[in-house]
């Protein structure tokens, strides 16, 4: 980007706003991968994130909202642009409803729910990413998901105008929604619409969900989750398995020898190498079953 230092000056002109230049990526994503952002914008609230949004805009500068980066493959190269960390982390209840800031955390979002004895989003507690991510992706785990709680969500449209979806307007589907379909600038928050539950019991449906995981996933090591998605009637880990292709390496990332659905950075693993392993894995599994396996993980 050209003219990078000079739009860092503008928007460092707004002291809630801030600026890194060529800030790497691999600092911001779970699988510790990624080249430089030209800018990378954090902003912790609607008015001055509509603000920088629209400088960008009128400044013709690509940008890309990141939540916990929890679900990305981001280039060697790095972005072109500029990414924006929107922070809000707001969380208020009123009864059986609570309203969220896109920023917050899963982990953060669900202990609040338990101790306002509320429950329907122990699911999400161990999925590491933002309410703003999860309602793009639609993430679920243990049987829940996003859709099952998620009934509003404010959002800046491509003209930086503020928008609601309701319930079925969201068209949640199997890691999808309307923001996957079409991209807004900026989802703001959503209103979860959960149940009254025993604190202590929400509890313990975490503590047994965060021991699964423990049990079967590689979280010693950094990933961006599933890599693929579960494709119709089989399990993209067990068809990874079955192929013989665990503990395949590229460079340093390697398909988890603990689960197969799992791509791991082993030790400074490239984009390109989980890439190449991802396409290699890809292969295989479509010559031995016959099955299509699509990629979970956004690659940018
Ligand atoms: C160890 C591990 C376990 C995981 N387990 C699960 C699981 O059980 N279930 C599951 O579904 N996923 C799982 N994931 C994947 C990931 O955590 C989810 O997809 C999560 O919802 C992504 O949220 P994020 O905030 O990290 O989004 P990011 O990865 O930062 O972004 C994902 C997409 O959402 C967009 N986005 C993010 N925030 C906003 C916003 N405010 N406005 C507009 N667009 C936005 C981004 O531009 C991008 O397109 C796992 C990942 C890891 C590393």
């Amino acid at each position: 980007m050209r003219d990078q230092t000079r739009i860092a000056d503008l928007l460092r002109q707004n002291a809630a706003v801030s600026v890194k230049i060529e800030e790497p990526m691999s600092r911001h994503t779970t699988f510790g991968i990624g080249g430089p952002a030209d800018l990378f914008v954090e902003v912790n609230d609607a008015k001055n994130a509509r603000w920088v949004l629209s400088l960008l805009k009128e400044h013709e500068i690509p940008c890309m909202i990141l939540g916990k980066g929890s679900n990305l493959l981001v280039s060697d190269a790095g972005i072109c642009g500029a990414v924006v960390k929107y922070c809000a982390t707001g969380i208020e209840c009123c009864g059986t409803s609570v309203v969220a800031g896109a920023g917050v955390s899963l982990a953060k979002l669900a202990t609040y729910a338990m101790q306002e004895s509320l429950a329907g989003l122990a699911f999400a507690h161990g999925i590491p990413g933002t309410l703003g991510g999860a309602c793009v992706m639609n993430a679920g785990a243990y049987g829940g998901e996003m859709k099952d709680v998620v009934v509003e969500t404010t959002y800046l449209d491509s003209e930086l105008k503020e928008c609601v979806v309701r319930g079925e307007e969201h068209e949640f589907g199997y890691r999808t929604s309307i923001f996957k379909k079409k991209p807004p600038a900026l989802i703001l928050g959503s209103t979860l619409k959960l149940t009254k539950g025993d604190p202590e019991e929400i509890r313990a449906e975490m503590a047994d969900y965060a021991g699964r995981r423990r049990e079967k996933q590689p979280l010693e090591y950094p990933s961006a989750g599933s890599t693929f998605k579960r494709p119709e009637g089989h399990f993209a880990g067990a068809l990874i398995e079955q192929c013989g292709l665990k503990g395949l390496t590229v460079g340093g990332a390697q398909v988890s020898e603990k689960h197969a659905g799992f791509v791991i950075n082993r030790g400074g693993a490239t984009a390109q190498d989980v890439k190449c392993l991802i396409e290699q894995i890809q292969e295989i599994v479509l010559r031995e079953t016959g099955v299509v396996l699509e990629c979970e993980i956004c690659i940018l």
